[in-house]
């Protein structure tokens, strides 16, 4: 069954790779066929792109830095705004795109697309302060300058999560810098992609600037990876796949960013409003139906509020709709694909009968092959599945702890470190609280902390790296050290 979205402006819909400025023809190519989850239809078929298509990219990448790093930050401040006004003209099509292939609800998609542009105009206004500093001599006639460079050409990898949003947030500020870029999108989601990038031609980047191949990861990947033109690589994805990349990395020492899984605790002391907190919980671990590496992962909550905390949770829950994002209401879509389905289904079931107790949901929904249900499941302990895995779908899972220092110690048993949520009223404690958490985002009071403003990233083995942020577009640069000497001649 094919089912094209309908769209204002179908041009956005784009089925090839772009390269060097051109729609790739890829004839001869292999089909990828992008699915919508909701309703298992076809929606578009990409030709893909090989090994040989991903190293012309990235010489056409590498020829066009020599230009666009010469533009002034004025001119690159230009086309990036252009592109950010362009992708909030676009903004309805951009969302109907996305939740045909991601399947998120509409509302959400019309979120993302949102914050992915709020990415592209904060580093369209970044592009102008990435200055340097001057430091004094280390003898009477020198002086010492350190001027930021731009790295070179960089390859972004990215996940089918945020189809828009993680590319906005790796090649604005690579762009902004200076840089040029060869994206790699998930096979899923390639359309929001591309689309990205017919958007940035419109805008006016010079070809090469901005190139996207849509392919098979493991070809692809090696050849961003083993190429000695590619300077950098910044990848959003899975733990396992990320050391991968990095070994893959290492030969030629290419800068990295690591953004990779979490396994947010999100914790609730007994002097939390509770109101707040269910109303942060709900936003933090169903948003993108559980699929965002920053979704509550496991629920700590204080034994003397744990009943009650629990049955208010259910009750909110319940008040959710699952079904096609596409459809009015629906504030759940269905997970990615099958394999969604099988893991959450694996992780809920090996923890029931390791003596979880469900108390809503627990099996996938009849809806389509994608749905799983809201669920919720109480007395997890540490060591079910559940809680040492980041579960990626719609499933709340509640442990007990007694006092502040257990309440730390489950929320760090983790190797992951992206993001921890903390619920109390008391300063002291959401402050120390806080601070002892080995995350490298903490949300006080509040569920849902992404902003392009702030600085989003992990430590342990959730990775390194920050994005968005006036720290951003650093990991796109180059310290460059210039000792001017003579001043005495
Ligand atoms: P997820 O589990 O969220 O799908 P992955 O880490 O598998 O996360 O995927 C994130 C991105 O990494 C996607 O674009 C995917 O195609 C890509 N990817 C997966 N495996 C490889 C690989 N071996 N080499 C390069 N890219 C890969």
């Amino acid at each position: 069954m094919q089912q094209v979205p309908a769209l204002e402006d179908q041009r956005l819909l784009r089925t090839t790779s772009y390269v060097d400025g051109a729609w790739e023809a890829g004839e001869a190519r292999e089909v990828l066929a992008v699915n919508n989850p909701a309703t298992g239809a076809t929606i578009a078929e990409v030709r893909t792109a090989n090994a040989a298509d991903t190293r012309r990219a990235i010489e056409a990448a590498h020829r066009a830095f020599g230009e666009w790093r010469r533009t002034t930050v004025k001119e690159r401040a230009g086309i990036l705004r252009r592109w950010y006004e362009l992708t909030i003209e676009a903004a309805e099509d951009l969302a109907v795109l996305m939740t045909a292939e991601q399947g998120k609800a509409l509302f959400e998609s019309r979120g993302e697309i949102q914050y992915g542009a709020s990415f592209i105009e904060w580093f369209a206004e970044q592009a102008k302060r990435a200055d340097g500093d001057v430091f004094s001599g280390a003898t009477p006639h020198t002086r010492a300058v350190c001027i930021r460079q731009p790295v070179g050409v960089v390859a972004a990898i990215t996940p089918w999560n945020f189809p828009n949003a993680m590319i906005a947030r790796k090649v604005a500020p690579a762009l902004a810098a200076g840089c040029t870029v060869v994206v790699k999108p998930a096979e899923d989601t390639p359309l929001s992609a591309l689309a990205m990038a017919e958007l940035a031609e419109r805008a006016g980047f010079p070809a090469g600037c901005f190139n996207v191949v849509v392919g098979n990861p493991q070809e692809i990947g090696a050849e961003l990876t083993g190429s000695p033109l590619v300077r950098k690589l910044s990848f959003t994805g899975s733990t396992a796949v990320g050391k991968l990349l990095e070994e893959q990395c290492a030969p030629t020492l290419k800068r990295t960013t690591m953004e990779l899984g979490g396994n947010a605790p999100f914790i609730v002391f007994d002097d939390a409003d509770l109101d707040d907190a269910i109303a942060g919980a709900l936003l933090s671990k169903y948003r993108n139906s559980g699929q965002t590496c920053v979704c509550a992962n496991r629920f700590l909550v204080q034994d003397s509020i744990y009943d009650e905390f629990c049955e208010r949770l259910v009750a909110a829950t319940g008040e959710l709709v699952l079904g096609n994002g596409a459809d009015e209401g629906v504030t759940q879509g269905p997970l990615i694909n099958t394999e969604a389905i099988a893991k959450v289904t694996g992780l809920v079931n090996a923890s029931i009968e390791a003596g979880a107790e469900c108390v809503m949901g627990g099996k996938p929904a009849d809806l389509g092959e994608c749905f799983y249900p809201h669920t919720v499941l109480r007395d997890v302990t540490p060591d079910m599945p559940v809680f040492r895995n980041e579960i990626f779908g719609p499933v709340a899972a509640l442990t007990r702890f007694k006092d502040e220092a257990e309440a730390i110690a489950l929320a760090n048993d983790t190797d992951a470190g992206l993001c921890a949520y903390v619920y109390s009223r008391d300063i002291g404690r959401v402050w120390r609280v806080a601070e002892a958490l080995e995350y490298g985002m903490v949300g006080m009071n509040e569920g849902i902390i992404s902003s392009e403003m702030a600085p989003f990233g992990g430590v342990k083995a959730s990775g390194w790296g920050r994005e968005g942020s006036r720290y951003g577009m650093d990991d796109y640069m180059d310290i460059k050290y210039l000792c001017v000497g003579g001043l005495d001649r």
